[in-house]
């Protein structure tokens, strides 16, 4: 199958100069990128009509089936909101819950324009199923717990990563230090030393999490993960909001990326990621919206503004290519961060109305794009939206149903 996206303005995000043209995708893959690309043998000729193209915007950190939990809790901060709101009611998750509730959540990723998805949720295996049966991206967080042991992790590891460009990736951490047992702390590094892999988690998010850390090991979060060799293999941070110098240094050692939160933390006034600083010190920072039951929206424009109020000096480009390349590179996806030939189709297509009179595009995506501007998306080369439709072989309102059915189910438990 060959698609030809032609007269488009297209923003690589591999820092070269905007360039008007056309993209030809040959399967789940990008052929060509040029000026008057030949239709012949093409199955689909799309008139983009000057709409803007770039890489899908990656959302690099997500608890996507947390869906079943939106509209709760709200007024919490952090700590309550999690053991008496969200705790309780993920101890009555069934697999099934999980995979009813991610979908909903990935229907709404490819309605924003998000292309891939880093996940860290109960029962991984079944938001691979979800994602997949959509034709989504997602990259799984597994972690050692009741239902996966050492020697499953390092399976599934092994499993999901052999394939090359598939849909599901699979990559290893643990929730927080907070909620770390001995057992879950010794099997993961002993899964992380043989593999020798990145790790990932939540870190320093509030000021509260980095004291009690002080008080339980006499070192911040950062230090205690480092020290026992987590970060070995490099890997990435989740909200990274309350670094020292030396985190910061630590960090830059090992190579690990910062993974900053913006509307979760402003949703649980947590404070606010100081990503000015992650750059000054050379960090490629990347962007995540973090579950959608701390979040308004699973929504990369809504970050990406957030971001902007939070660092008003960051350049718009710099902002943009956080939410696509630096995510991407940030979730180890190194075949979809920019678009360039032979990389994998998965572009989105932005209304070109949202330019107005702004002279950098870039700013004008970051200033005044929203979820109404994304006019299409592609994943692997197929359309799952067009003009605000969705293209999908599965009935979307059943999705929402079956979710609100968990939740409903949930809540009754709890009461009861
Ligand atoms: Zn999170």
């Amino acid at each position: 199958m060959k698609i030809l996206l032609k007269n488009a303005r297209i923003i690589k995000m591999d820092d070269s100069p905007m360039l008007e043209g056309d993209i030809l995708i040959n399967g789940n893959k990008i052929e060509k990128i040029g000026k008057n690309i030949d239709e012949k043998g093409i199955n689909q000729v799309i008139n983009c009509e000057g709409n803007i193209l770039l890489p899908g915007f990656k959302n690099a950190h997500a608890h996507t089936a947390m869906t079943f939990l939106r509209g709760g809790g709200e007024g919490l901060a952090l700590q309550d909101w999690l053991f008496t709101y969200c705790f309780p009611r993920e101890d009555k998750l069934t697999p099934n819950d999980v995979y009813c509730a991610t979908k909903v959540g990935v229907v709404e990723y490819i309605q924003a324009g998000i292309t891939a998805s880093f996940d860290m949720y109960f029962f991984p295996i079944m938001i691979g199923k979800a994602s997949e049966e959509l034709g989504f991206r997602m990259v799984l967080q597994g972690m050692y717990n009741s239902y996966t042991d050492k020697k499953e992790l390092i399976r599934l590891y092994n499993e999901y990563n052999s394939k090359e460009n598939s849909f599901i990736t699979y990559q290893v951490g643990v929730h927080a230090e907070y909620t770390l047992g001995d057992e879950s702390k010794d099997n993961t590094l002993e899964v992380i030393n043989e593999l020798k892999i990145p790790f990932f988690t939540h870190i320093s998010e509030t000021e509260h999490e980095v004291k009690e850390c002080y008080e339980r090991h006499g070192v911040s979060p950062v230090k205690y993960f480092a020290d026992k060799g987590f970060y070995d293999f490099g890997g990435a941070g989740y909200h990274c909001i309350f670094f020292s110098d030396d985190d910061i240094k630590i960090f830059k050692e090992k190579g690990v990326s910062i993974i900053t939160c913006p509307g979760s933390n402003q949703y649980l006034n947590d404070g606010v990621c100081p990503v000015q600083k992650y750059l000054d010190n050379g960090f490629d920072v990347a962007i995540g919206t973090d579950g959608p039951a701390s979040n308004y929206d699973l929504n990369m424009f809504l970050e990406m503004r957030i971001l902007r109020e939070n660092n008003p000096n960051i350049p718009a480009y710099e902002i943009l290519k956080m939410a696509t390349r630096n995510s991407a590179l940030a979730m180890k996806l190194n075949n979809c961060d920019t678009l360039q030939e032979g990389k994998l189709a998965d572009i989105i297509m932005l209304d070109s109305n949202l330019i107005s009179d702004r002279i950098d595009i870039a700013d004008s995506i970051v200033t005044n794009g929203n979820k109404d501007s994304v006019k299409m998306t592609m994943i692997d080369g197929k359309i799952l939206y067009m003009n605000k439709k969705l293209l999908l072989n599965e009935d979307v309102s059943k999705m929402y149903e079956d979710c609100e059915k968990v939740k409903e189910r949930i809540n009754g438990e709890i009461l009861c």
